[in-house]
């Protein structure tokens, strides 16, 4: 019914964007915080650094991805 009803992983974004952005936001977001294995070492702190670059902090080792997934 208002906006304050939505919380959780919309945390963060305003009002400025459409139903269907924030929806697809909170779905983006649930996928950057899934646990992602180092393709060269095996480690799991492998991350996203910025849109498109994801890489690993234990080995530095560097991947252009997708914006939001690998
Ligand atoms: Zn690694």
């Amino acid at each position: 019914m208002s906006k304050s009803s939505e919380q959780g992983s919309m945390k963060g974004l305003g009002a400025k964007y459409g139903s269907t952005v924030r929806k697809r936001y909170g779905r983006i977001m649930g996928n950057l915080k899934k646990t992602r294995r180092c393709p060269s070492c095996g480690s799991t702190r492998f991350r996203r650094t910025s849109a498109g670059i994801w890489a690993c902090s234990t080995c530095q080792f560097k991947i252009a991805g997708e914006a939001y997934s690998i």
